[in-house]
């Protein structure tokens, strides 16, 4: 995929209350501005990487990249479960990801339990290839430094509540 590493950012808006948050895994969701701005090559499926909530700490990252219910799966969605225990949700807040890698693809599981225990394969996959010094290095990346910490900070030219920067540069 020619488009990795792909660093976005936007704020978090609400999902569409499948409730993952029940099952142990929540995951933030991005509205349309950032998902419509995905390089064509970043299919859908499973990516790791790394995300910072405002301007937060950088944690690793699991990110499923889906097609949209709420668009009769016409659409692409963005969800992105942070790896750390937060205290508080943070929706309204700027998320700022960077795509690093791809993991697998999407696929439906028989039961909740199965579903569950191939996001946590995910999840450990994810903390162990983020580790390689290549990807560490994405960490601390100057787009993490510079994150906006209120929507109000991204693209004041624009009605747009989201920033794209395509490779980081
Ligand atoms: P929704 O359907 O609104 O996306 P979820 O059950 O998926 O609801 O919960 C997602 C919300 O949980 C996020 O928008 C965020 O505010 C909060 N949250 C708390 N901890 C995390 C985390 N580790 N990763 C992602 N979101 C988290
Ligand atoms: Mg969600």
């Amino acid at each position: 995929m020619k488009s990795l590493p792909y660093f976005c950012r936007g704020e978090v808006i609400r999902g569409f209350g499948r409730g993952s948050k029940e099952l142990g895994i929540p995951t933030a969701n991005f509205p349309d501005s950032v998902v419509d701005n995905l390089p064509a090559d970043v299919g859908t499926g499973i990516y790791y990487g790394w995300a910072c909530v405002g301007n937060g700490d950088v944690y690793k990252m699991v990110m499923s990249i889906g097609w949209n219910p709420y668009y009769k799966n016409t659409k692409k969605s963005m969800e992105t479960h942070v790896i750390h225990t937060f205290k508080e949700d943070f929706y309204g807040e700027i998320l700022s990801v960077v795509l690093v890698g791809y993991i697998r693809p999407e696929r439906s599981y028989n039961s909740l339990e199965a579903l569950i225990a191939a996001i946590n394969s995910d999840i450990e996959e994810a903390k162990v290839t983020l580790e390689l010094p290549e990807h560490l290095k994405l960490r601390d990346d100057n787009f993490f430094t510079s994150a906006p910490s209120s929507s109000s900070a991204l693209s004041p030219n624009t009605a747009s509540t989201s920033q794209t920067i395509i490779n980081g540069h």
